[in-house]
């Protein structure tokens, strides 16, 4: 099994498939370039929503998403959307790839990431349908950050310290 990232609203849009193990890279690469940047609750929201798509908790391969769904206002499209270039531009800068607990090959995240980049910007306003977020599990209740890795989490914590337990114990790809 693997995950993709897809975006259902524009049909020129090609999916960005991922093995499970690039897309624990993904995941962690997004919420720690967008840690240190978010401001507004949207913004935090978001990057908890990414954060959700943590396979230790959904399982292997379980944690597919599409661009569309990460709650989208019209209102604030322009801010929301500049924002999650900017999310994708830190990732692809390696942004915080210390606080990794192993070491990424750069060169398919970083196809990955030019790839998801792509999706973001083939979302426009026009596709924008002000969904509320649908979140995986449960919604957080608050708006915490991990201590060790700074990243927001999920309602079950961080998927970066949840996947370091997972790798401690017999957890095999
Ligand atoms: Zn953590």
């Amino acid at each position: 099994m693997a995950n993709w990232i897809s975006n259902s609203r524009n049909a020129q849009s090609v999916d960005v498939d991922m093995s499970n193990g690039a897309t624990d890279v993904i995941i962690a690469s997004l919420c720690l370039a967008g840690a240190d940047i978010a401001v507004t609750n949207w913004q935090k929201r978001s990057l908890q929503w990414i954060a959700a798509h943590d396979q230790s908790i959904m399982g292997r391969g379980c944690v597919s998403f599409d661009v569309a769904d990460l709650g989208w206002t019209t209102i604030d499209f322009d801010a929301q959307h500049r924002f999650m270039l900017q999310v994708v531009d830190r990732a692809l800068m390696h942004h915080a790839w210390d606080k990794l607990p192993y070491s990424p090959n750069a060169e398919i995240v970083d196809d990955m990431l030019t790839r998801i980049r792509k999706l973001f910007c083939e979302f426009t306003i026009k596709n924008c349908t002000n969904d509320a977020l649908e979140w995986p599990l449960a919604p957080p209740t608050s708006i915490d950050r991990c201590a060790a890795h700074g990243v927001f989490m999920h309602a079950h914590g961080c998927p970066l310290c949840n996947e370091s337990q997972a790798r401690c114990g017999d957890h095999p790809e």
